[in-house]
């Protein structure tokens, strides 16, 4: 499977893509997670990409684009992959659609995650990563007393610093201006499923399993 999840900040890509690719055994590529890293890890890459990040903008088009490329290269990549962040804007797009003609290994689907402004805030608001196991909560969601700590390992959960209400206004117009455009392009393509976001991460699976056939 070599599929891209488009859609707005707090739409749910990551989740899907960590639910999905065990499914599909293929590489979860998350350029949002591999930025996240080299900057924790202050390599240079990232601390270019943690100034854009910090403040909600998109971070270069030549820098993301050389990274999907070397990405694209590693052994997982050939059993297929979940796109999860990446392409993020037109030049993003015809450059991926270039390295996937050089590789000679065409996109099966872009799954749009589409969902109401109102409830991408409040996921984003309340959205948590466990340090531990890095996996995904909501705070609303977690039923245990103690919300500072994950329900599955017990590791701390912390909050993105673009995870911050002014810089979630800010990702959201980013997505308005330079992504959606990405939908119309997909659409002309004919490989575009959209798929409704706003109910829980299980039946939003069953939802692109059913429309994937
Ligand atoms: P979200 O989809 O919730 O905004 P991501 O983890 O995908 O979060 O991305 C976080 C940040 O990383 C973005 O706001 C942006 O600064 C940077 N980033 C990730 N992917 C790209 C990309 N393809 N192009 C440009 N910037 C990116
Ligand atoms: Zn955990």
């Amino acid at each position: 499977m070599r599929m891209v999840l488009l859609g707005a900040p707090g739409s749910g890509k990551g989740t899907q893509a960590d639910l999905l690719k065990d499914k599909y055994r293929c590489a979860h590529i998350s350029t949002g997670d591999i930025f996240r890293r080299n900057l924790s890890e202050k390599t240079e890459l990232g601390v270019k990409a943690g100034e854009f990040m910090n403040r909600g903008e998109l971070v270069p088009d030549e820098l993301v684009i050389g990274m999907v490329k070397d990405r694209l290269r590693e052994p997982d990549a050939s059993a297929g992959f979940l796109m999860d962040g990446f392409p993020r804007t037109i030049p993003q797009a015809e450059a991926f659609g270039a390295m996937l003609d050089e590789l000679k290994t065409p996109l099966d689907a872009v799954v749009l995650l589409d969902i109401d402004e109102e409830i991408l805030v409040k996921r984003l608001t309340n959205r948590r990563t466990c340090r531990a196991c890095g996996k995904i909560w909501n705070l609303l969601s977690i039923k245990a007393e103690n919300k500072t700590v994950c329900p599955e390992c017990a590791g701390e959960l912390y909050q993105r610093d673009d995870d911050a209400e002014a810089v979630i206004r800010n990702r959201l117009k980013v997505y308005h201006d330079q992504t959606s455009p990405l939908v119309s392009w997909y659409a002309k393509i004919g490989k575009l499923y959209t798929i409704e976001a706003s109910s829980s991460p299980d039946e939003t699976m069953a939802k692109i399993q059913a429309a994937l056939g």
